[in-house]
């Protein structure tokens, strides 16, 4: 079987790697230059249902849990005035969902796979069927199977659906704060090992630590897709001082005192639901086949749906039967949890 995936986030590489263990061969394309040239953001938790599910598949169960934060599971709930509301603090056993960067969990993944697995640089254009890729660097690839794990804007997509991302009206702008126990001493204890939160009905943050003394934190907004029309750090500072103007300013320091660039983060989500008509050389998993607002779910489901297909792949007797079995599981699943996460972002910014 000739297998192409394009994509190397958590989805892909999770796909990829649970086919290899069984003898199942795949490469994976993606348009990063290598796998350290972008930051990869903040931290995910992978839920013992779903993530962790597939990593036990994908034999890297336990250098998850030698890597991850079971003491990232703690939530904390501020109000704009930086009054604690509400904290879970999650018992010493408790593994149901620890928190793992998304570097540590892309080199975890990559690390697992044969040398030359990923092939880096490599940004699809379009893909056509039966199977084919088209690259911006003019090259094409056929395949017996395309499996598209590009995320929210996924350029295989097009080729068995219509179906485009629509924003949802609401933004984050990303802080990161670096060497926070000694730079933001105040901030690392109103953050602790977890999570932090805080809204006022139209606005919202949402802080989390990440490993290597770091803390992002989401600046969560109803604003304009084009909002702020700028992307120089000062201006953006200073509109975000004067929307949170009346929060406290043990609370306002999430918002102002990062280092180094915001990051805008608009969000958007596919139709609900998002379906097609079966191709045997085309299918879709993760963020591609159901986009959805950020709850803590995406990363898992993308990675759920990636073992579901290989597992597929090894069980059925041919390509058309495998993807149509796993879509069979998947779409449903996906359009269940997309409607019920539907008025998520509003939750978001709704006061506590
Ligand atoms: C702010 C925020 C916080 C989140 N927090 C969580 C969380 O705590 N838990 C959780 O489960 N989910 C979380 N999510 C959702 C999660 O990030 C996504 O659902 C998840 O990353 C989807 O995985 P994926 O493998 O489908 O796609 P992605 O992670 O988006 O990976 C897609 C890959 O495809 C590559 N690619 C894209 N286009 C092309 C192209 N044209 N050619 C070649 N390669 C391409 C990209 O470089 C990338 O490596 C969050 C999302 C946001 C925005």
């Amino acid at each position: 079987m000739r297998i192409s995936i394009v994509g190397a986030g958590p989805g892909g590489l999770t796909c990829a790697r649970i086919l290899q263990r069984h003898g199942i061969a795949a490469t994976v394309y993606d348009r990063d230059a290598g796998p350290h040239s972008r930051d990869q953001g903040g931290t995910l938790d992978l839920r013992e249902d779903d993530g962790q599910l597939a990593l036990r598949e994908a034999g890297l169960l336990e250098e998850f849990h030698a890597l991850s934060r079971p003491e990232g599971q703690e939530m904390r709930q501020f109000t704009p005035a930086g009054v604690l509301a509400d904290r879970f603090v999650p018992a010493e056993s408790d593994r149901f969902k620890p928190e793992i960067d998304r570097g540590q969990l892309r080199d975890l993944l990559l690390d697992s796979l044969r040398p030359g697995t990923v092939q880096w640089g490599r940004q699809l254009v379009a893909a056509e069927k039966p199977g084919r890729l088209r690259f911006a660097d003019g090259t094409e690839v056929e395949s017996d199977l395309v499996i598209g794990a590009d995320g929210a804007f996924s350029r295989v997509r097009p080729a068995i659906s219509p179906a485009l991302p629509h924003y949802t009206g609401i933004s984050f702008q990303e802080a990161r704060f670096d060497g926070v126990e000694r730079r933001h001493p105040d901030l690392a204890e109103l953050v602790g090992p977890g999570s932090a939160t805080a809204a006022d009905g139209d606005r919202g943050v949402f802080a989390q630590r990440n490993s290597g003394d770091q803390i992002r934190v989401y600046i969560m907004q109803r604003v304009a897709q084009n909002w702020p029309g700028s992307d120089d750090t000062d201006t953006l500072r200073a509109r975000l001082e004067t929307a949170f103007a009346h929060w406290s300013p043990k609370m306002r320091q999430l918002i102002t005192d990062n280092d180094g660039p915001y990051v805008n983060r608009p969000l958007f989500v596919l139709p609900v639901p998002h379906v097609w008509a079966p191709d045997p050389t085309i299918t879709l998993l993760g963020d591609a086949a159901h986009l959805m607002p950020p709850v803590g779910l995406g990363a898992n489901l993308a990675m759920l749906d990636a073992c579901d297909l290989a597992l597929a792949l090894l069980n059925s007797a041919t390509i058309a039967d495998a993807v149509r079995s796993y879509e069979k599981t998947m779409l449903p699943r996906g359009a269940e949890l997309a409607a019920e996460t539907a008025d998520a972002p509003e939750h978001l910014l709704s006061a506590h």
